[in-house]
């Protein structure tokens, strides 16, 4: 079995930017240091890009894209290259799981089982479906032929997150490079040797130089002026609602750019009292505190019928006993350390919100959990607050971290109310065994994604996504191809 301790001694970390098929100094001079959340030491430096490295991968990444080295391959070539990077991707998984695990502080355990296992196979996915879409040509007239073809849009920025922080990057590049785009790619400030280091393997299998160009940076720099850019085609974006609208924003001030953005969440867990309670209680706390609850599709609202409110939450509670924090590089770690110092004060500010407006904490605590070797380390024990109201800020705001709301409600006419009154509607999840309840609720839950009976069910072949504040770009599957697509007509006269 791996070392992971001795393996992170020995890492190494790539110190520039990648544009034009090879590593190069950033043109701007803020030297950034990427800390280490689990222990707050420096893991490595960077310099990070400014908008003059913006314009230079940009720039690159249109020549390539006008010069049709990437684009002008037919759909089989670019899957093989896309196939032979997924082999990369599984035969790097352990340098690269580390990098995430010590960047961002998620369990390294998870980022090797689940996060790569997810990345390889992503684009393993749209590898094998490159050349499995054709296009159409329908019945027109003896004289005359119509060609209904999708064309790549051209260059695609792609501005993800630190979360899954190279899920996302696959779920963004996969369909983008398969449909024969160049992309400039901002990872986020704190996750940037990750990503750095997935486009290098995309090179060694193949990829053309300057298709894909990597440019870590600060989001109100980097991100703003890829938004902002006059050259570039479509944004692909996972963030916050802010972030997501501001590109909208930017979109309206320059070219009328294509923005798909994919925000955040605060789903729903309706459990009926039907339901199978044990299941229902410890998937719907797993789901609020898997990731340190740094998922945008975590459960984090519990709306539980007051019938079976007692028994729910102690099932609840045993799971989030045994989803203790600990070094992300200990191999049995449930949860691993937070992100950041800020964002850890901006976890357990929620919690002293939500203890301020009424609710009170059965698990967790106000304060940082300590995980002994490490004091400087960003860590949140599961927290769990029952009385929970709708309209508090608790219940409204997403906290992105392990802390879970119990909302007690009469009816089921009640939870889908609770369900449906916040801002967002990315996911929900129905608890019962009475189908006809399980189709009611999911046809009545404003989501874009419904889980009956389970939780984080998932395959490439399904689409990822939500409605309302959420955002309304949809990740995976085919669609997300048709998202990096414009569809051409074309008539020839016989
Ligand atoms: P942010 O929106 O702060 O950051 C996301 C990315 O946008 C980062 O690369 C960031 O750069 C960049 N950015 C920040 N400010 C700007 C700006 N003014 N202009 C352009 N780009 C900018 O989100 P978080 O990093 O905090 O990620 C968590 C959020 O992502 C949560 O709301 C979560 O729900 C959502 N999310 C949604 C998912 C979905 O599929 N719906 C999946 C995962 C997460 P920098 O790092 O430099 O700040």
């Amino acid at each position: 079995m791996t070392n992971w301790f001795e393996s992170a001694d020995s890492l190494v970390l790539p110190a520039k930017h990648l544009v034009d098929g090879g590593w190069v100094d950033a043109l701007g001079d803020e030297i950034f240091s990427v800390v280490a959340p689990r222990d707050g030491s420096v893991l490595g430096q960077i310099a990070l890009g400014n908008e003059r490295d913006v314009d230079r991968a940009v720039a690159t990444a249109r020549a390539a894209f006008e010069d049709r080295r990437w684009s002008g391959l037919r759909p089989a070539q670019r899957g093989a290259v896309l196939r032979r990077w997924a082999e990369l991707i599984q035969e790097n998984a352990a340098d690269l799981a580390l990098t995430i695990s010590l960047e961002m502080g998620k369990p390294v355990r998870e980022a090797l089982g689940v996060e790569l296992r997810a990345v390889a196979n992503c684009i393993r996915w749209y590898g094998e479906i490159a050349d499995k879409r054709p296009d159409e040509s329908p019945a027109a007239g003896d004289d005359v032929v119509a060609l209904i073809t999708r064309e790549p849009a051209g260059v695609v920025a792609a501005v993800v997150p630190w979360n899954f922080p190279l899920t996302m990057t696959a779920w963004k590049l996969g369909p983008s490079l398969v449909a024969g785009n160049s992309v400039v790619l901002k990872p986020a400030e704190q996750t940037p040797y990750s990503a750095l280091k997935l486009a290098e393997l995309a090179l060694q299998a193949g990829l053309p130089d300057g298709v894909l160009n990597v440019v870590p940076g600060r989001g109100h720099i980097v991100g703003k002026a890829l938004g902002l850019h006059h050259d570039v085609d479509i944004v692909t974006f996972t963030g916050s609602p802010e972030v997501g609208r501001a590109f909208l924003r930017y979109s309206g001030e320059s070219n009328g750019k294509r923005v798909w953005p994919e925000l955040g969440g605060k789903s729903a867990s309706i459990i009926l009292p039907d339901a199978d309670l044990e299941k229902a209680a410890r998937m719907t706390a797993w789901g609020s505190f898997y990731n340190q609850g740094e998922m945008c599709s975590a459960s984090s609202r519990m709306v539980v019928h007051r019938d079976v409110v007692d028994e729910v939450l102690e099932h609840a509670r045993a799971q989030a006993r045994e989803m203790a924090p600990a070094d992300p590089l200990d191999q049995d770690a449930p949860l691993g350390s937070l992100v950041s110092e800020a964002h850890l004060e901006r976890v357990l500010g929620h919690v002293r919100n939500a203890v301020a407006d009424g609710a009170e904490i059965v698990e967790g605590s106000t304060e940082r959990a300590v995980v002994d070797a490490h004091p400087g380390g960003s860590y949140v024990a599961p927290t769990i607050l029952t009385g929970v109201t709708p309209g508090m800020r608790i219940e409204q705001q997403e906290v992105f971290g392990p802390v879970l709301s119990v909302i007690t409600v009469d009816s089921e006419e009640e939870a889908i109310r609770v369900a449906n009154g916040t801002e967002y509607g990315l996911a929900a999840s129905v608890w019962t065994r009475d189908l006809g309840a399980a189709h009611r609720v999911s046809r009545a839950v404003k989501a874009g994604i419904v889980w009956v009976n389970c939780f984080e069910e998932g395959d490439m072949s399904v689409p990822f996504g939500g409605v309302k504040g959420s955002g309304f770009g949809r990740d995976k599957s085919a669609h997300a191809i048709d998202k990096f697509t414009d569809l051409k007509t074309t008539w020839i006269e016989l």
